[in-house]
């Protein structure tokens, strides 16, 4: 019963002393002139979490604005391309440009799109 209380009394005192430990180098740092140590490396620990969690937040913002999904005009194939940027279609492999949210051909400056439109063929009897 003696025995058992002061075991459970040293497995108590060495879970304190392994939270105190820090608290006592950080104030032995602090009384030997070397706060600022302390206070480099906290800055240092906040910037390290801190970091990712911005670069995550960014990234994903940029790509929520520069990622566009839309189909192909010309085939249809729906995909994901960049905007304001040139890519080809992966299914026709025409060239495409991202405008305004949505896709559009790119054709070099003098080339006219046409459209084709069916015509019934109708005979003309006399
Ligand atoms: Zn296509």
């Amino acid at each position: 019963m003696n025995q058992d209380s002061f075991r459970n009394f040293q497995q108590g005192l060495s879970e304190v002393s392994r939270w105190l430990f820090p608290l006592a180098v950080i104030w032995l740092l602090g009384a030997i002139g070397l706060g600022w140590l302390v206070k480099v490396s906290l800055i240092m620990l906040g910037l390290l979490l801190v970091t990712p969690i911005v670069l995550v937040l960014g990234v994903s913002w940029w790509l929520r604005r520069n990622l566009v999904q839309d189909q192909c005009p010309v085939c249809g194939y729906e995909f994901v391309g960049l905007e304001r940027s040139e890519f080809r279609c992966p299914s026709c492999s025409e060239v495409l440009q991202a405008e305004n949210r949505h896709f559009v051909r790119s054709s070099p400056p003098g080339t006219i799109d046409v459209n084709a439109v069916e015509v019934t063929a109708q005979a003309i009897e006399d």
